[in-house]
C-alpha cells in the first residue's frame, strides 16, 4: 500500500501513475475503521482496477468543537486495516494539507433543501464542512468512482446534489449499511458506548425495522408516532425519526405518495450522537 501524508506526494504518484485503462475508486473517511468502512473498500475493489482510501478527521463538518477532540483515532489500526485488505493507496493528511489557504469554504452549492432537514437542522453547517472536503478530497484523488455508505443517508445526497450541482465527472455509489450481529450499525462513536449503552442503542435500529414491517400496514403519522413514544419510555434521548422521500428527503405523509422511502433516525445514548436509517420502500 502507498502511504501519503503530503498533497504533493499523493499528486505526484496519482499524476505518474495515471493511465487511461484505470478505473479509480475513491473511499473518503475520518478513520478509527470498522467493517463498515471496509465494505466501501471492497466494493471499491470489486469494481475498480485501483482504490484510494482517504482518512482525516475534518474540522469544518463539526459544529461543535467538543465533538471533535472527541472524535476517536485509531491511525495506527487504521494503516493495518487497509493494508490487510489490500487497498492501493492510503492518504491521511493534517489539516493544513487539505486546506492551504485556510478552511473558509468557497463552494456556493443550492443543496436544494437537503441541507435544511434532519441533520441540517440539528448540525449547522455540517453539509457545507462535508461538500468542502469532499470535493478538495475529489480535487486530489480524481477519482471515476465514489464511494459512500447509506449510513449516512442525507449525507449522501449532499454529496449527489454537489456533483449534479458542479457537473462533475464522478459516479457516486451508495453501499449497504453494515450492521453488527444485534441490528446496531457500524460507527466509529460506537466504541463510546457502554456495554448498557450499545443495548440502549438498538432502539434506533429497532425502530426502523418496525416503520419497514408496519409501513403498509399503518399511517406514516402513527409510525411515527409509535416510535417518539417508545423513545420517550426508553433512556436514549430522541432528536428526530422521520419517513421521508429518498430522493427529496421531505416528510412523505402517505406511504402511497412516492416509489422511494426512507426512515431516518437520530438519538444520544450514553452522551452518544447516533444516526441510522433504513430504505422502507424503493431504493436507488
Ligand atoms: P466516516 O468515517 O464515519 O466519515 O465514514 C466514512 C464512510 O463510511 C461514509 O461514506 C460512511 O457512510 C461509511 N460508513 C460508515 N459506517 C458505515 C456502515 N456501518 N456501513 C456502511 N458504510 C458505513
Amino acid at each position: 500500500m502507498y502511504f501519503f501524508k503530503t498533497t504533493e506526494g499523493l499528486q505526484r504518484h496519482i499524476n505518474q501513475n495515471k493511465s487511461s485503462n484505470q478505473k479509480i475508486g475513491f473511499v473518503p473517511t475520518m478513520g478509527a475503521l470498522h467493517q463498515g468502512h471496509l465494505s466501501l473498500i471492497q466494493q471499491s475493489q470489486s469494481v475498480c482496477s485501483h482504490t484510494i482510501c482517504s482518512v482525516f478527521v475534518n474540522p469544518t463538518q463539526f459544529n461543535e468543537s467538543s465533538d471533535l477532540q472527541k472524535y476517536p483515532r485509531t491511525p495506527a489500526k487504521d494503516v493495518e486495516l487497509l493494508t490487510m485488505v489490500g487497498t492501493d493507496i492510503l492518504f491521511m493528511p493534517q489539516v493544513s494539507e487539505v486546506y492551504p489557504n485556510g478552511t473558509a469554504n468557497n463552494l456556493a452549492i443550492d443543496f436544494q433543501g437537503l441541507d435544511q432537514v434532519m441533520e441540517g437542522k440539528f448540525r449547522p453547517g455540517h453539509f457545507e464542512g462535508v461538500a468542502q472536503v469532499v470535493h478538495r478530497l475529489l480535487e486530489l484523488t480524481k477519482p471515476d468512482v465514489l464511494f459512500m455508505g447509506q449510513k449516512d443517508f442525507q449525507q449522501c445526497a449532499i454529496v449527489g446534489r454537489m456533483i449534479e450541482a458542479l457537473s462533475l465527472d464522478i459516479e457516486l455509489y451508495v453501499c449497504p449499511i453494515v450492521r453488527d450481529d444485534s441490528g446496531l450499525a457500524l460507527s466509529s462513536r460506537n466504541v463510546r458506548l457502554s456495554p448498557q449503552g450499545k443495548e440502549q442503542a438498538l432502539i434506533l435500529s429497532k425502530s426502523l425495522q418496525e416503520a419497514k414491517v408496519t409501513l403498509e400496514k399503518e399511517s406514516v403519522q402513527s409510525i411515527v408516532d409509535t416510535v417518539k413514544t417508545q423513545f420517550s419510555e426508553s433512556t436514549a434521548e430522541l432528536e428526530y425519526f422521520e419517513i421521508v422521500d429518498g430522493r427529496s428527503l421531505q416528510p412523505v405523509a402517505d406511504e402511497k405518495d412516492t416509489d422511494f422511502i426512507v426512515a431516518c433516525v437520530a438519538a444520544w445514548v450514553d452522551g452518544v450522537r447516533l444516526i441510522d436509517n433504513m430504505i422502507l420502500k424503493g431504493g436507488f
